[in-house]
């Protein structure tokens, strides 16, 4: 799932990969977890994830071939948050050779409607998962909707950090989509809409691609 910070590819990754029963792989959930654990590798990253650059693509292609590696990922993943430069993209390539290929989804959203959104996102200090205003409403929740946990404002959620976010997402992973565009796994949708529009989309997308490769899907799984 590629797309800007804010664009709704956890939300959507976390849905589907529920649905049929996948992992989901967030880079930026394996970086906040190192940072609550306090280990040596969440010192390192913090300040860097503070400021809203991006952590080195040796650093995190190591964090994601270490991952894909494990059982539960042998038959399938949702990957969010990588890759994120032209680097990553190449290295994901190699460690899917031997695998069915990708399929590359892009969630496009405008940038104010991204600043918007992140603005007005918490997410859970319990279980992670994130909740934004849709439209002009303010967030109506106080307590995650999963879990009860608390919300919280990410640190790196606000707005000069965001703008920071998205200018590192023009300059570094911006040029990556060309490196996917013209791959007939490549589907781009509109991410503006309310949520459970997106959702449908992305599934008919996926379905579209899976079919045509004659991929297996994983069967859905109750509700
Ligand atoms: P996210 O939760 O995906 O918005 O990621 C939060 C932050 O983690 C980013 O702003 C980066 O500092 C870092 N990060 C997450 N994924 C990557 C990646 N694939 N490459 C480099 N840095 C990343």
């Amino acid at each position: 799932m590629l797309g800007p910070p804010g664009a709704g590819k956890g939300t959507q990754a976390e849905v589907f990969a529920r649905e049929f029963g996948l992992p989901k792989i967030s880079t930026g959930d394996i970086l906040r977890e190192e940072m609550q654990s306090g280990s040596e590798l969440g010192r390192a990253v913090k300040a860097v994830m503070n400021r809203g650059e991006l952590v080195s693509d040796q650093l995190i292609i190591g964090i994601v071939r270490e991952r894909l590696a494990r059982p539960d990922a042998a038959s399938g993943f949702v990957l969010d948050g990588f890759p994120r430069t032209v680097g990553q993209a190449e290295a994901l390539d190699g460690l899917m050779e031997a695998r069915d290929p990708l399929i590359v989804v892009e969630m496009q959203v405008a940038d104010e409607e991204i600043v918007r959104r992140v603005k007005s996102r918490r997410v859970c200090s319990v279980c992670g998962a994130s909740v934004s205003a849709f439209g002009s409403k303010p967030l109506a929740v106080k307590r995650c909707q999963h879990c009860g946990g608390a919300l919280v404002t990410r640190a790196d959620d606000t707005e000069t950090v965001v703008r920071e976010r998205l200018k590192v997402y023009w300059r570094e992973t911006r040029p990556m989509i060309e490196y996917y565009r013209d791959r007939p796994t490549f589907r781009r949708l509109n991410g503006a809409q309310a949520p459970e529009a997106v959702r449908s989309e992305l599934e008919a997308a996926i379905f579209a691609v899976a079919g045509r490769l004659q991929l297996v899907v994983p069967p859905r799984r109750p509700a």
